[in-house]
């Protein structure tokens, strides 16, 4: 019974976020699931990537947080298109809060939108949001062994970005295992190791995204 309620959710979800990514698609906008756990550096590398593309692109963000406005609030003081939802104790977003966003964001000047998921590596894997890639970030800090413990999330991703490589002397970081681990669940996904801090990295990351731009 319970697995039937679900599948109910999770197919209305889908339909809500069919028409989000037509409505992204008309307008020529590319949006992005960043999913990670809390602390990862989501809002870092969003915050990275509007500095260094300097206006180049036009970008709008939609936060997810349980609570608060603090990471809306940082885009906004770049001048960036920022919207905040709170899902009110809620550990993912879903296509419904994404639909209600949309209306706030100039989807006619926007090349991408960055939705930087609630931190979580469970349920965002689970609902789809009309976005066209799935951003994963892991950090050295975490541990080499996230793609073991939550293969489904990094099953599906289109690119797996490695954060805090600056920290990686101090913690035992076991890069070659994490490399393999992914693998072994999806031979296919890129991954690149940057960081926030330092820059390290931040090039490539910024390759890739160029590269995903709707012509
Ligand atoms: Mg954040
Ligand atoms: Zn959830």
């Amino acid at each position: 019974m319970e697995v039937k309620v679900l599948k109910n959710i999770l197919s209305a979800n889908d339909r809500i976020a069919e028409k989000n990514r037509a409505l992204l698609d008309e307008n020529g906008v590319l949006a992005l699931n960043i999913m990670a756990s809390p602390g990862a550096g989501k809002t870092s590398i969003i915050m990275s990537t509007i500095k260094a593309l300097n206006g180049e692109y036009g970008i709008g963000v939609i936060e997810g947080d349980i609570a608060s406005s603090v990471d809306a609030e940082k885009v906004s003081r770049e001048g960036i298109p920022a919207v905040q939802i709170n899902t009110g104790g809620g550990c993912h977003l879903d296509a419904n809060m994404i639909s209600d966003s949309l209306p706030d964001l100039p989807l006619d000047k926007l090349d991408f939108i960055f939705i930087e998921n609630v931190g979580n590596l469970i349920c965002p894997a689970s609902y789809a949001l009309g976005d066209r890639r799935r951003i994963i970030i892991a950090s050295i800090p975490e541990g080499d062994d996230k793609p073991i413990k939550y293969p489904i999330m990094f099953h599906d991703a289109d690119l797996i970005v490695l954060n805090k490589v600056d920290l990686a002397p101090y913690v035992n970081f076991d890069r070659a295992a994490f490399r393999q681990a992914i693998k072994n669940l999806n031979d296919k996904t890129p991954i690149i190791e940057v960081s926030c801090t330092t820059g390290e990295g931040l090039d490539e990351w910024l390759t890739w995204l160029k590269a995903q731009k709707i012509k």
